[in-house]
């Protein structure tokens, strides 16, 4: 599946002058100390939901420069949430506006910058063979959280921000406990056992009161702790404690 690569983002921070697209915005994309401050926006939405979605693009256009404007984060929410006026047309011309001044030379600190850009702009693929998925749009998370009916589907999750969704290997962890723990309550044919099977995203949902990729980074210990506790409390994961085998490795281990 196509995803923005760092040629891309290189090639949209060489044309945006580290300016917010937004007419008369002044707002830096990276700070003077290289903080990144700016986001990435796709003017048709990355995933289904979310603003300006344009089924019929194909991933290669979705994620190419063409379909991408770098906003300050203020603005990033107002173009997402506001989609009657700020278009797909809308959007189109005030990146072309904004490109207008011309191409500036990358240097190693401009692809540095492009590189932190792309890592804050964190794109996680959820795989569901459990039919709930909820996808968002980075932004505008209140507006644009819808659950689909999929199977065996892959969804793009594009997380904001600061969340735990939009550390990679922090989501990879998570992911790897809650496969883990399915793995674990798969051997079992019961109804019970197969609805808690299915439960773990319900359940993380209830625990957390929303979805955990949404949560704050500060919080992943204790959705970590969560997790490992339901894993230890599986049939497989007590049998394991009882011959002192450990059930899962750590996110230190986690490559
Ligand atoms: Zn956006
Ligand atoms: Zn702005």
């Amino acid at each position: 599946m196509a995803t923005i690569t760092s040629a891309t983002v290189k090639r949209l921070f060489a044309r945006c002058q580290n300016r917010c697209a937004f007419p008369s915005c002044e707002a830096p994309i990276i700070e003077d100390s290289d903080t990144v401050t700016g986001d990435i926006c796709h003017i048709k939405a990355a995933s289904l939901g979310g603003p300006r979605y344009d089924a019929g693009q194909t991933d290669e256009a979705r994620h190419g420069a063409a379909n991408l404007i770098l906003l300050c984060t203020r603005h990033h929410r107002i173009v997402d949430a506001d989609i009657d006026k700020y278009t797909t047309s809308v959007l189109i011309e005030m990146k072309r506006k904004h490109e207008e001044g011309g191409v500036v030379e990358i240097t190693p600190r401009t692809a540095r910058a492009a590189e932190s850009l792309l890592s804050r702009y964190a794109e996680v693929t959820v795989y569901s063979n459990t039919g709930q998925i909820a996808v968002n749009s980075p932004g505008a998370v209140q507006a644009n959280t819808l659950t689909l009916k999929v199977s065996k589907q892959r969804v793009i999750f594009t997380a904001p921000s600061g969340s735990v969704g939009s550390d990679q290997a922090k989501t990879s962890y998570i992911a790897y406990l809650i496969g883990r723990y399915q793995e674990f309550q798969k051997g079992h044919t019961s109804k019970t056992d197969r609805f808690k099977y299915i439960a773990i995203h319900a359940a993380l949902k209830r625990e957390f009161k929303g979805e955990w990729k949404l949560l704050s980074v500060d919080r992943f210990g204790e959705v970590v702790k969560f997790l490992h506790r339901r894993i230890d409390n599986t049939l497989v994961g007590r049998k394991n404690k009882s011959k002192g085998i450990v059930s899962f490795h750590l996110f230190s281990e986690h490559s």
